[in-house]
C-alpha cells in the first residue's frame, strides 16, 4: 500500500462510487446491484438517472440522484448524466472518483484493495482500454488522437486529477467538451484526460465490460481479483461470467446475470446458510 505522509492507506470510505443508470433499468438491473455490491459500499454509492422512483429512493437509503437528463440511449443525454457524476464527486471531499454502468458487478474489497496501490495525490486515471488503438477525430479544427477507457469496464479518476479537469468538466462541461467533440461520454473524458492533460490511461486487467467474452475469465480470478464485471443478454447474444462453485448453484434461469451466484461465493458467510441464498 502507498501511504503519504500523515495520511491513512486508501479506504472504502475514500472513493465515491457513482453508477449510471435509467429508469426503465431501475427494476432489470438496479436491483440486482442493490441485492448483492451495494450492501458492500453502501454509503460510498450513488445512482444517477433520470426520474424520481420512490421505491428506489428507498431502497439506496436516498443514494439515487435525478440528474434531470433526458431518458435515451444517445451521446447527449448519457454526456449530461457523466457531467453529473463528476460534479457530485467534486462536491465530495474523496480521493478517488471510480465511475460504473448498472450492468457492471463490483468487487467493493477488490476496488479498495486496487486503489491502496495507487497515489490518489498523482494524476491517476485507470480503466480499461476501449479500443487497442488511438481514437482519431477533429477538435475546434485540429486533429486530435487520444486512448480512452471503456465507460462500461468502470474506470477510476484520482482527485488530483479530476481538479485538472474542471475547464472541460465542471457545471455540465462535459456534456460541452463531448457535443464539441462529437463522440461518447467516456471517449470524452480520454480526450480530456489523455489529449488534453497530457495524462496517461493506466491500463487494469481487473475491469471488464460485455465487449469481452465473459465465460473466458477464470472463475477463480472473478472472486480473487477481479475488480468489475459485466454481462450482455440479448436476444442474439448471451454473454456472462461462468462460475464453478458447487456450493452456489443458483440455477441460470434464476440468476441469469449470474451476480447472485457470484456475490454468494464472494459473501460465502452471508449466503452459506440460506436454501436461497441472496
Ligand atoms: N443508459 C442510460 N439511458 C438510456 C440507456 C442506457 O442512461 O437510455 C445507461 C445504462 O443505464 C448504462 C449505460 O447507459 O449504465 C450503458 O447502457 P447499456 O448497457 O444499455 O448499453 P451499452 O452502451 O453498454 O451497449
Ligand atoms: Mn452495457
Amino acid at each position: 500500500p502507498v501511504k503519504h505522509k500523515n495520511e491513512s492507506p486508501t479506504a472504502l470510505d475514500d472513493i465515491f462510487i457513482s453508477v449510471k443508470t435509467t429508469g426503465k433499468f431501475h427494476q432489470s438491473r438496479v436491483q440486482i446491484i442493490i441485492d448483492t455490491w451495494f450492501r458492500d459500499a453502501k454509503l460510498q454509492t450513488y445512482f444517477f438517472t433520470d426520474i424520481d422512483d420512490a421505491n428506489f429512493v428507498q431502497q439506496t437509503g436516498g443514494h439515487m440522484v435525478n440528474t434531470l437528463c433526458n431518458k435515451t440511449h444517445t451521446r447527449k443525454d448519457l454526456s449530461c448524466k457523466l457531467g453529473a457524476e463528476y460534479d457530485h464527486y467534486m462536491k465530495s471531499n474523496k480521493r478517488w472518483w471510480c465511475h460504473f454502468d448498472d450492468d457492471n458487478y463490483v468487487n467493493v474489497g477488490r476496488l479498495v484493495a486496487m486503489l491502496r496501490d495507487v497515489n490518489h495525490t498523482k494524476d491517476f486515471y485507470i480503466g480499461k482500454p476501449s479500443l487497442n488503438y488511438p481514437f482519431v477525430t477533429t477538435y475546434e479544427g485540429e486533429e486530435v488522437r487520444f486512448w480512452f477507457a471503456t465507460g462500461g469496464a468502470g474506470l477510476c479518476i484520482s482527485r488530483a486529477l479530476a481538479i485538472k479537469m474542471k475547464p472541460w468538466c465542471s457545471d455540465g462541461g462535459i456534456y460541452q467538451t463531448s457535443e464539441k467533440l462529437r463522440a461518447p461520454d467516456d471517449c470524452t473524458l480520454g480526450f480530456i484526460i489523455s489529449n488534453r492533460l497530457a495524462v496517461q490511461l493506466t491500463e487494469s486487467n481487473l475491469l471488464h465490460s460485455h465487449l469481452e467474452i465473459l465465460n473466458k475469465l477464470n472463475p477463480a480470478t472473478l472472486t480473487e481479483q477481479v475488480v468489475s464485471l459485466s454481462y450482455g443478454l440479448g436476444a442474439k447474444r448471451q454473454n456472462f461470467i461462468q462460475l464453478n462453485d458447487s456450493r452456489f448453484n443458483i440455477p441460470i434461469s434464476e440468476d441469469p446475470t449470474r451476480f447472485r451466484t457470484l456475490h454468494c461465493i464472494i459473501q460465502s458467510d452471508l449466503c452459506k446458510h440460506s436454501v436461497r441464498p441472496y
